[in-house]
């Protein structure tokens, strides 16, 4: 028993719906490990920009990811052993990682890193396609929602806290642009598992929210512990 009753909890959805506040809580509250696969995007984008590579030059991507080290540790994000957390946040790099990520050479290699991470169980692993290509198997498929211009208002009172402020319909824009591109990619797009259970929190507190989540990963836990007493 133990470790070996844990799932593994996949959240995906579009831009700005909460999934990483919700899966950092979920994962501390369950005793689970966070991976953030965004991040590790973003990383990649950081590197492109810092080496003044295109997000168009897909074989240039592939070697960066071959020649650099991308680490998510502990809700942190180290490239090359420096952490990048806040650098990967910024506007520049959240216009360009769409683009970035499109590729299939560098989609290969995340997925490789990212299923790798989430071996043995015990996981929340928050993206886009999780629960379609990364780990299609988890057990838990959560597909988190809520109505653009509440997602909008939420990152301007995020970026107000960080001191900067940026108008709503800049953002409703940028996010709207973001959706479109990352849902209309050939390779592994935003999408709803067909398995997944839909979760719209645009009435929803964050505390209701986690409960939920919460209350499915115990259910599991507990039908896993049953069905290994069975064998
Ligand atoms: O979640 P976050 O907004 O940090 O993700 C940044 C970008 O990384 C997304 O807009 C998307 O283009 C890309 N992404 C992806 N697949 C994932 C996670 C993120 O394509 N699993």
């Amino acid at each position: 028993m133990g470790e070996n009753n844990k799932i593994v909890v996949a959240i995906d959805g579009p831009a700005g719906a909460g999934k990483t506040t919700a899966a950092k809580m979920v994962a501390e509250k369950a005793g689970y490990k966070y991976i953030d696969t965004g991040a590790m995007y973003r990383a990649l984008t950081l590197l492109a920009l810092m080496n003044n590579t295109s997000p168009e030059d897909e074989d240039k991507l592939a070697s960066l990811l071959d020649n650099h080290d991308i680490q998510f540790i502990n809700s942190k994000l180290f490239l090359d052993g420096v952490d990048v957390s806040r650098e990967i946040r910024s506007q520049e790099v959240t216009n360009l990682v769409s683009a970035v990520c499109k590729h299939r050479k560098v989609r290969e290699f995340m997925v490789e890193k990212q299923r790798d991470l989430a071996r043995g169980g015990g996981v929340v692993m928050e993206g886009r396609d999780i629960g379609t290509v990364v780990l299609p198997d988890a057990e838990l498929k959560i597909f988190l929602k809520a109505a653009l211009k509440e997602r909008a208002l939420r990152r301007k009172k995020d970026f107000e806290m960080g001191g900067e402020s940026i108008e709503v319909d800049t953002l409703i824009k940028q996010i709207d642009t973001r959706d479109r591109t990352d849902s209309q990619r050939e390779i592994a797009p935003l999408s709803q598992a067909e398995d997944a259970v839909v979760l719209d929190n645009t009435d929803l507190s964050i505390d209701k929210e986690i409960e939920l989540i919460l209350n499915k990963i115990h259910e599991l836990e507990k039908k896993k512990i049953k069905i290994k007493g069975e064998d």
